[in-house]
């Protein structure tokens, strides 16, 4: 790779995804980091499912921290990992009310001391809460670095996050993760990815 490539690569990006924005619903930071803790090993649509309940019945940190853990882990019971979610759900409300004073922490390293927010999580946050320069790495930023060569196939999501970061202006970290996201998600798929008359074809490892 290269930057030269790689801007390339998200010129591209940018004629297939015309409108690269965040698919789940949200409205504070407060609830954008429960959405992004609920999305791990579940779609996007799924979680705008229970967030509307979730947020229509625990709009605020406090309410979420003062929730009965049986209430909370049955309006979300349909994502996967439904019970550390729901503990981890009332945990950081919980934290963010007492710590924080009901506002979302901006800092990465006081991001991920919350319960349930790991590296991704935290630059979510950072990168559509607060359009702060993050570039967030999950499975499909992972396997699109790896198909357009951002970095070799056996490295790791922390590996490919120091490369987009490496080739890609800091200004436009946010807009490229959800270019790649995007694109990962409808049309480079895990399997069966839409390669013929794609036009990444030219930089792609895949094949
Ligand atoms: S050619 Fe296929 S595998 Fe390669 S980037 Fe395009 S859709 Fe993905």
């Amino acid at each position: 790779m290269n930057k030269t490539k790689s801007k390339e690569i998200l010129g591209i990006l940018r004629t297939v995804i015309p409108n690269p924005v965040c698919e789940l619903n949200f409205e504070t930071p407060f609830q954008l980091i429960c959405a992004v803790l609920l999305s791990a090993q579940t779609t996007d649509k799924r979680v705008n499912i229970v967030t509307k309940e979730l947020f229509e019945t625990y709009p605020t940190p406090e309410a979420l921290m003062k929730a009965d853990y049986a209430e909370v882990y049955r309006i979300i019971s349909s994502v996967g990992l439904a019970k550390t979610k729901a503990r981890n759900l009332i945990g950081l409300a919980r934290q963010i009310h007492e710590v924080y004073h009901d506002e979302v922490p901006q800092k990465y390293e006081a991001l991920v001391s919350l319960p349930g927010v790991g590296r991704k999580t935290a630059n979510v946050v950072q990168a559509v809460g607060f359009g702060i320069p993050a570039m967030p790495v999950d499975t499909h930023l992972h396997r699109m670095a790896i198909r357009l060569g951002y970095i070799d196939s056996n490295q790791s999501v922390v590996e490919a996050e120091e490369a987009y970061r490496k080739y890609i202006p800091k200004e436009e970290w946010i807009d490229a993760h959800h270019l790649f996201l995007l694109f990962g998600r409808y049309y480079c798929k895990a399997s069966n990815p839409s390669c013929k008359d794609c036009q990444l074809e030219k930089y792609c490892k895949f094949n």
